[in-house]
């Protein structure tokens, strides 16, 4: 073992003693060790253990440790705090602004296992409930968090998308002449993105070729003529199956200007880019029974949203206001329910407050609503965590899964279906409780979720939270089949995450949603009428 390494586990050891809340005179003694060590200017990794003990400010206990991690690699202390410690929570240990004691906060009071989850924590404001964390170190953690995470090479589309069409248009103003398109991972806008593609058509001069890329991930240029820009649109944007599929290699020429054409050459109805993921759908346009996909502008209003009631960052009145301000019909507002300790959730007594409330505020809007919802917590039986005559008051009740997210398939597939079984159940909450690139939803069997809920009457939410797109895309036609409908929620904390229903519309379209099939692209009038049933 080289120093570095040596002073690392021992740094490590102190800090898991720490945060398994052990004696702190043996967690000092592996931090001081540490610490002696490190200020050494010579290689200690090979010397006796005789020298080691002579190493000043060590104290006897520690020496013999110290020369038995050096001769055989292994630290039976740390190799038992390793062993009763999540990885994730390890990993947190190493982000600014964080020590043990604060990360034991958050693992044990805020069930907090992985970056991931911590990031998303910050976003939800939970850590300001926690004591000794102030706005301050939640902004800091979060900051800490999206460098680490931005190391890693992979993003989630919404972290990516605005620089990448900023890119696209400061090319264009550079070059009037140019044709520009975002091709690859981009263009199908996929929900996690490894790779960011351009196609250029047209000759680049000086002025195009200077314009900085300030993307987080290195631009893959691809160029080609102005007559064959269509051709290689699809070319660049289409995975392999998919061109496999289209008999794309057996077309005559690469005269395409557009993408349209290319399809109309095929013979098959025009396939929208996110559509080209080589999955049914060439099969579906041979047959032209695409649908026209939904668009963000479809939408009429928002279901599933926080307000200062519980956890989220304004008060109902600025979220209503700002809801009817961006032009939408209803605001659904779904707070937390008491038993949600995490989110500093309502008790009944505030629950009948919040709707009093509500019907003062909705006699002074016009053309608008606010609708009285909860985010209803799944308990570990499948039950709901209100009685069934405060359930009954609410317009809609989103049921959805916070709390022992470690569960099998079995498990949680019977959880859900007993809450989507509960009569005042409306929309069945981010499904699986993933956050992409930070955890996998607990496994579930999605056909008979959804058939539950097609039997049930109950709506599936589409949790629009770029981390989360909760129901997988993949899944949405399986709903259409069974005539389930698809809620785009975007479970805003913030006035600002109402936009976020234009990344699950993006992920909808994926999922050949069409304007139909989704709860929240009703009317006000239709709503209320589905939601009764
Ligand atoms: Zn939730
Ligand atoms: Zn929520």
């Amino acid at each position: 073992m080289e120093n570095d390494e040596i002073i690392e586990a021992l740094e490590l050891t102190g800090k898991l003693m720490d945060l398994h809340n052990e004696n702190p005179f043996k967690s000092k003694a592996y931090t001081n060790a540490a610490f002696r060590l490190n200020k050494l200017r010579y290689d200690f990794s090979n010397k006796s253990q005789n020298d080691i003990e002579q190493i000043e400010g060590l104290g006897k206990g520690i020496t013999s440790k110290i020369y038995g991690l050096m001769t055989t690699g292994d630290l039976p202390e740390l190799r038992d705090l390793v062993q009763k410690t999540p990885a994730g929570v390890i990993d947190m240990l190493g982000v600014k602004g964080l020590g043990p004691k604060k990360v034991r906060q958050l693992w044990q009071e805020l069930q907090v296992e992985s970056i991931g989850e911590l990031l998303y924590a910050c976003n939800e404001n939970r850590l300001v409930t926690l004591k000794g964390f102030g706005e301050k170190t939640q902004l800091q953690v979060k900051h800490s968090i999206e460098f680490k995470l931005g190391n890693k090479n992979k993003f989630h589309y919404a972290a990516l998308e605005q620089a990448v069409f900023n890119l696209a248009d400061e090319i264009k103003k550079a070059e009037e002449d140019l044709m520009i398109g975002v091709v690859g991972e981009m263009g199908r806008k996929c929900e996690v993105i490894e790779s960011v593609d351009i196609l250029i058509a047209g000759k680049v001069d000086a002025d195009a070729s200077t314009v900085d890329a300030h993307t987080p991930l290195p631009v893959n240029y691809h160029f080609c003529s102005k007559d064959e820009f269509g051709y290689h649109m699809v070319a660049l944007t289409a995975v392999a199956e998919h061109l496999d599929a289209i008999g794309f290699k057996d077309l005559q020429s690469r005269n395409f200007s557009t993408q349209e054409e290319v399809y109309a050459a095929l013979k098959l109805q025009y396939i929208e880019p996110e559509l080209r993921e080589g999955l049914k759908e060439t099969e579906l346009a041979r047959n032209n029974a695409i649908p026209k996909l939904i668009a963000f502008d479809d939408l009429k209003g928002s279901l599933h949203n926080h307000t200062t009631y519980s956890d989220g960052v304004h008060s109902l009145k600025e979220m209503g206001d700002h809801c009817q301000s961006l032009g939408y019909e209803y605001f659904g507002v779904c707070d937390h329910r008491k038993t949600a300790f995490y989110a500093n959730g309502l008790s009944i007594e505030r629950v009948m407050q919040q709707q009093e409330e509500i019907d003062g505020l909705n006699k002074n809007y016009k053309n608008f609503r606010i609708l009285k919802g909860i985010e209803s917590d799944i308990l570990g039986d499948g039950s709901l965590d209100y009685p069934n005559d405060v359930l009954k008051t609410f317009d809609l009740v989103v049921a959805s899964v916070h709390s022992n997210l470690k569960m099998n398939e079995e498990k949680a597939t019977a959880r859900l279906i007993k809450a989507i079984e509960n009569p005042y159940t409306s929309i069945l909450g981010h499904p699986t409780g993933r956050l992409l690139l930070a955890r996998n939803g607990y496994p579930i069997d999605h056909k008979k979720v959804i058939d539950a809920c097609a039997a049930n009457g109950v709506h599936m939410e589409l949790n629009a939270h770029p981390y989360r797109l909760d129901i997988d895309w993949r899944w949405i036609p399986y709903c259409i089949e069974k005539g389930v409908m698809i809620s785009i929620n975007p479970d805003a904390h913030h006035k600002d995450a109402f936009h976020d229903m234009y990344f699950g519309t993006c992920i909808a379209r994926k999922g050949m949603l069409d304007k139909k099939n989704c709860l929240n692209a009703l009317t006000l009038t239709e709503l209320l009428t589905k939601l009764k049933k």
